[in-house]
C-alpha cells in the first residue's frame, strides 16, 4: 500500500500521462462550465461532439492521414476486431493473408477460422517461441488484406519496419503501439488498438480505416458488427464509450502538445528502450528474450538467472515502488512496459534498481 504514486510498469491497463489524469481530475465535476461531470454529459451535446471531433482530428494530425482515412470509436476491445476483420472483408471465395507472431496473432487467426474465412498464415515464429519477427515473408498475390500485429505485448517483439506486400493492404493490430512512432499510412488499410496500452482507459477500440476498405466491405451484417455504421454516424450509432473517447483526446493532446508531436514522441520512446536494453546487455546478470532486431520498444522482455530470482525481484520491485514487472502469466520472467507514457525518470529508478538487486543477490 502506498499513499504515492509508483512507477507504473504494467502491461495493459497501463500508465497514462500525469498531466491527463491531472486535468481529467480538476474538471471531473463540471467539465467545461457545463455544470456536469463527463460521465454525466448526453453523448448528443455539443460539448462531446466537439471532443470526439477534436479526438478524431489530433488522430489525423499526428499521422498525418488524408482525407481517404476515417477514425472510429468501438467498443469490444481489439478482440472484437479478430472476429469483425474476416467477417466484414472475406466473402466466400476470398482469402486473407496472416503472420503470426505472438498470442495476439493467434487469436486473430484463430477467430477467422470460426468463421471459416479462407486464410493462409504466411510466416510464424512460433519455431522460435515468438522470440522473433519473421523476415522475407512471401504475400499471396490476391489476398484481400494482410494481418500484423505490429508490436506482440506478451513476447516484447515489434515489426520495427512493415514489409512490402505487393499492394496488398496491411490490417494491423496496434494495440500496444499505436501513437509511438510515425508510420507510412500508405501501406495499411486498417489499423486497429485497444485503448487501454497507449491510448486511455479500456473499453474503448480506436479505428483507423481507409475508404476503399469501407467500400469493399461486407455490408449484410448486424449494424454493430459493420464499419459502415460506424463511419457513417461519427461513432455514434449508439451510445459511444464517452469518457474513453475524452481520455483519448488528451492524451492524443498531450502528445501534440506537451511531447511536440510523434516524431518526438518516437524519439523519446527510443532513448528509454535504448537505455534499458544497452544496460541488460551490459550486465551477465539480466538477459532479454526477444531477439535483438525484433526487440520491442514498448515491452521489454527479461530474465534473472532463475524463476525464484525473478519472483523475489518482482515483490521487492513493487516494495521499491516500481510496479506491474511480472511477465505475462503464460511465458513467466519479467517485463517492463514502457509505452508512451513511461517517463525517462521511471526508467532511470528502474535501472538503479536492477543495478542494486544484482548486487544483492548474485
Ligand atoms: C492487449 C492486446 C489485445 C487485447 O485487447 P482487448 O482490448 O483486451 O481485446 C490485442 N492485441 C494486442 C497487441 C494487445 O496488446
Amino acid at each position: 500500500m502506498t499513499d504515492q504514486r509508483i512507477f507504473n510498469f504494467n502491461a495493459g491497463p497501463a500508465a497514462l500521462p500525469l498531466q491527463v489524469l491531472e486535468e481529467i481530475q480538476s474538471s471531473f465535476l463540471n467539465f467545461n462550465h457545463s455544470g456536469m461531470s463527463i460521465t454525466e454529459i448526453s453523448h448528443r451535446s455539443s460539448y462531446f461532439d466537439k471532443i470526439i471531433n477534436d479526438a478524431a482530428d489530433r488522430a489525423k494530425r499526428l499521422l498525418k492521414l488524408d482525407d481517404r482515412f476515417h477514425v472510429l470509436f468501438m467498443q469490444g476491445g481489439a478482440s472484437l476486431q479478430f472476429a469483425m476483420i474476416p467477417m466484414n472483408f472475406l466473402s466466400d471465395s476470398d482469402s486473407a493473408d496472416y503472420v503470426n507472431t505472438g498470442t495476439w496473432s493467434t487469436k486473430a487467426i484463430k477467430e477467422a477460422k470460426i468463421q471459416n474465412k479462407f486464410h493462409s498464415v504466411v510466416a510464424s515464429s512460433e519455431d522460435k517461441d515468438f522470440s522473433y519477427i519473421p523476415k522475407d515473408i512471401e504475400f499471396s498475390k490476391n489476398a484481400r488484406y494482410v494481418h500484423l500485429t505490429s508490436n506482440n505485448t506478451i513476447k516484447g517483439t515489434q515489426f520495427r519496419e512493415f514489409p512490402d506486400t505487393n499492394g496488398v493492404p496491411i490490417v494491423c493490430d496496434m494495440s500496444s503501439d499505436i501513437f509511438s512512432r510515425c508510420l507510412d499510412m500508405e501501406k495499411f488499410g486498417l489499423i486497429y488498438a485497444g485503448a487501454q496500452k497507449n491510448l486511455g482507459p479500456s473499453g474503448t477500440c480506436m479505428v483507423i480505416i481507409r475508404q476503399d476498405m469501407l467500400d469493399m466491405a461486407n455490408e449484410n451484417l448486424p449494424s454493430m458488427l459493420k464499419y459502415s455504421t460506424y463511419s457513417s454516424k461519427n461513432s455514434m450509432y449508439n451510445t459511444p464509450p464517452c469518457f474513453g473517447v475524452y481520455t483519448i483526446d488528451l492524451v492524443l493532446k498531450w502528445i501534440e502538445e506537451e511531447m511536440g508531436g510523434l516524431e518526438k514522441m518516437e524519439e523519446y520512446n527510443i532513448k528509454k528502450a535504448d537505455l534499458l536494453y544497452d544496460f541488460i546487455d551490459s550486465s551477465s546478470y539480466y538477459s532479454t528474450t526477444a531477439e535483438q532486431y525484433s526487440r520491442s520498444l514498448m515491452n521489454v522482455t527479461f530474465r534473472l538467472p532463475s524463476g525464484e530470482l525473478e519472483q523475489k525481484f518482482v515483490a521487492s520491485a513493487t516494495e521499491k515502488g516500481l510496479g506491474g514487472l511480472k511477465g505475462h502469466r503464460s511465458v513467466g520472467g519479467c517485463r517492463a512496459s514502457i509505452y508512451n507514457a513511461a517517463t525517462m525518470e521511471g526508467i532511470n529508478a528502474l535501472i538503479q534498481f536492477m543495478e542494486s538487486f544484482e548486487k544483492e543477490n548474485k
